[in-house]
């Protein structure tokens, strides 16, 4: 994996992003945080679960690594490897051992795509050992206090294949996220494309509805994040319909009779 050594200031939040709190979830995690406790963010895709991650190294003030998991996520792309530069063999810390050395938060969205091997690193970090085992180097690192581990999964994707292991997720204190009900997704996607209330409501609406396509055969519906991206189309001049089209529709679903579905929605609301 080409991991670009970043300065651990680049991961620093310096100003307040935006988070519309949707429960307790903004207190819970600073006390799991204080009580060094690791974090488990469940929820459908788009919700918010990064923004919030941003928004609580904000509010700690520590640097937030995020590392995307996919199936060939191997334990040295977390830990880190030797790399041969010249006649010489220099060790470059992974973004997993960074967070640990500064003190910072390891944000891993999408944990369960990662491989069962690669998972089974983070097991002593997460419990009250806080240890992390760098095999090839011989070393231990301990966790300074500061270091929070957080990981994300999507129940939706769940399958027998796809799902963490009870060893795994009774390590951490869960915090559930769902699509915000409508008043305050409506803030958001009318804060975060620049639109009026009213065009944010209706699209809201639409979200809603798409996501009742569930039973239907649609995995999942329209994310918060498909509906901030119609609203930031229709904010560049494209006409409101079209923006649906493209930037909810038909990235939500290749099936005819589901678009065929969800066409007839965007005009109903439309
Ligand atoms: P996830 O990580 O759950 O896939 P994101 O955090 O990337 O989703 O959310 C997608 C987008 O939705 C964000 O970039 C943000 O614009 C918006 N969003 C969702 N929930 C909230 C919230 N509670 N407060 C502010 N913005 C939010």
């Amino acid at each position: 994996m080409a991991y670009q050594q970043q300065s651990i200031e680049d991961h620093r939040i310096s100003s307040e992003p935006f988070y519309l709190p949707l429960g307790e979830e903004v207190s819970i995690a600073l006390a799991a945080a204080a009580r060094r406790l690791p974090l488990l963010l469940k929820g459908p895709t788009g919700c918010g679960k990064t923004r919030f991650m941003r928004y609580l190294a904000w509010r700690l003030q520590r640097p937030l690594v995020t590392v995307s998991c996919h199936d060939d996520l191997s334990t040295s792309d977390l830990v880190g490897r030797y790399l041969i530069k010249g006649d010489d063999t220099v060790w470059l810390d992974g973004p997993l051992t960074r967070a640990v050395r500064v003190g910072g938060i390891c944000y891993l969205d999408e944990i369960v795509e990662a491989r069962k091997d690669t998972t089974v690193v983070i097991h002593p970090l997460a419990d009250d050992r806080r240890e992390l085992p760098i095999e090839k180097r011989g070393e231990l690192l301990t966790a300074p206090d500061e270091f929070l581990l957080a990981v994300s999964y999507n129940p939706g994707y769940q399958s027998v294949l796809k799902d963490l292991k009870p060893s795994t997720r009774q390590r951490f204190v869960s915090l559930s996220f769902d699509y915000p009900d409508e008043r305050r997704e409506a803030l958001i996607v009318s804060k975060e494309a620049g639109i009026e209330s009213s065009l944010a409501l209706q699209l809201v609406r639409l979200g809603a509805m798409s996501r009742g396509l569930k039973d239907s055969g649609l995995p999942e519906g329209a994310s918060t994040r498909l509906l901030i991206q119609a609203g930031l189309l229709v904010q560049s001049g494209i006409d409101v319909q079209t923006a649906c089209l493209v930037g909810i529709v038909e990235s939500l679903t290749d099936d005819p009779d589901l678009l065929a579905a969800l066409k007839e929605m965007v005009a109903a609301v439309f």
